[in-house]
C-alpha cells in the first residue's frame, strides 16, 4: 500500500535564518496513522508541516504525500490537492459569513471551476458539509456567523471545513493551544474520531504531551530540525518527553 507520506534526507532553512528548519529529517506514515509531532518552539514542526501541505520552496531531499512526489521548485497549487486538508493555527475562517459558508468552502476544491465560481453547491456539497458539522457538534450553529462565536465553538467550523474537503490526510499545527484544557481535549477528540471514521490520517504538533498521549497512535520528538525519537504512544517515556522541552519538569512526564 502506499504510504500516506515519505520524506527523505529533508533539509531546509529559511532565508536569512541562522540555523536549519528542517535537518536531515526522514519520516514516513502509514495509511490510517495518528502521529502527534512534539517538541519546542522552533523545532521545526509547522515548517515541517508546511512542506508537506506543499507551500514550502527550496528544500533539498525527498517526498512524497499520498502517492505524489513533491517538487521544492514549484509548490502545487491549494485546489490541486483536495486530499490534503489543513487546520490552520489561526483559524482562517470568513468572518462574516455562516458556519455553513465556511464549511462549504472546504468543497471547493472537489467542485468543477464553475461552480466554485458561482458557489453552486450541489445537494451532496450540502450533505456532506451538514455530516461535518454534525461530527463536530455544531450542526444547530449552522447559520450563525463566524464573528458571533467562542474560540472554541471556532475551532470546530475550522475542523469541520477541512473535514468537508474529505481529505485523505489531515494536518493540523497546534489545533488547541489556543483552548483551555477541557476544551482541548474535546476538540483534538472531534478531530482523531473524524479522521479514524473517514480512515484519514493525522499529523498534529502539540505543545501537551498527555493530550498527545490519548489521542495519537505515534509520538514523534522534534528538536531543532531534527526527530529526537519516534514511538507509538503506549512505549512513549517520560523521560523522552521531558528532555525533549530540554527541561526538569515533571507536568510534562507522561503517566504510563
Ligand atoms: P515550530 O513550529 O516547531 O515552533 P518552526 O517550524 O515554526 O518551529 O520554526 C523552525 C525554525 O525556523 C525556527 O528557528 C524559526 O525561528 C525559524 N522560522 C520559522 N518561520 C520562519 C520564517 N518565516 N522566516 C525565518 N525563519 C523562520
Ligand atoms: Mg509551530
Amino acid at each position: 500500500m502506499t504510504r500516506t507520506v515519505e520524506t527523505d534526507d529533508i533539509s531546509f532553512a529559511y532565508r536569512g535564518g541562522e540555523l536549519s528548519a528542517l535537518e536531515s529529517f526522514s519520516l514516513a506514515v502509514e495509511p490510517g496513522e495518528q502521529v502527534a509531532l512534539l517538541g519546542p518552539s522552533g523545532a521545526g514542526k509547522t515548517t515541517f508541516l508546511t512542506l508537506l501541505d506543499g507551500r514550502l520552496r527550496g528544500w533539498t531531499g525527498r517526498a512524497a504525500v499520498l502517492g505524489k512526489a513533491l517538487d521544492p521548485a514549484r509548490p502545487p497549487p491549494r485546489t490541486a490537492r483536495p486530499d490534503v486538508g489543513f487546520i490552520f493555527q489561526e483559524f482562517a475562517l470568513v468572518e462574516r459569513s455562516t458556519v455553513l459558508r465556511n464549511v462549504l468552502n472546504g468543497r471547493l476544491g472537489r467542485m468543477t471551476s464553475v461552480a466554485a465560481i458561482l458557489g453552486r453547491h450541489a445537494p451532496r456539497d450540502l450533505a456532506i458539509a451538514r455530516q461535518a458539522m454534525a461530527d463536530c457538534g455544531i450542526a444547530e450553529l449552522a447559520d450563525r456567523r463566524v464573528d458571533t462565536l467562542s474560540g472554541g465553538q471556532r475551532q470546530r467550523v475550522a475542523i469541520a471545513r477541512c473535514l468537508a474537503q474529505e481529505p485523505r490526510l489531515i494536518l493540523a499545527d497546534e489545533p488547541v493551544s489556543n483552548l483551555d484544557p477541557a476544551r482541548a481535549s474535546d476538540v483534538l477528540n472531534v478531530i482523531t474520531a473524524a479522521a479514524a471514521r473517514r480512515g484519514a490520517t493525522t499529523i498534529f504538533t502539540s505543545h501537551q504531551p498527555d493530550l498527545a498521549v490519548r489521542f495519537a497512535s505515534r509520538m514523534v520528538g522534534m528538536s531543532e530540525g531534527r526527530i529526537a525519537f519516534d514511538q507509538p504512544v503506549e512505549n512513549a517515556l517520560g523521560d523522552d518527553i521531558a528532555a525533549l522541552y530540554h527541561a526538569d519538569a515533571p507536568h510534562l512526564r507522561v503517566v504510563q
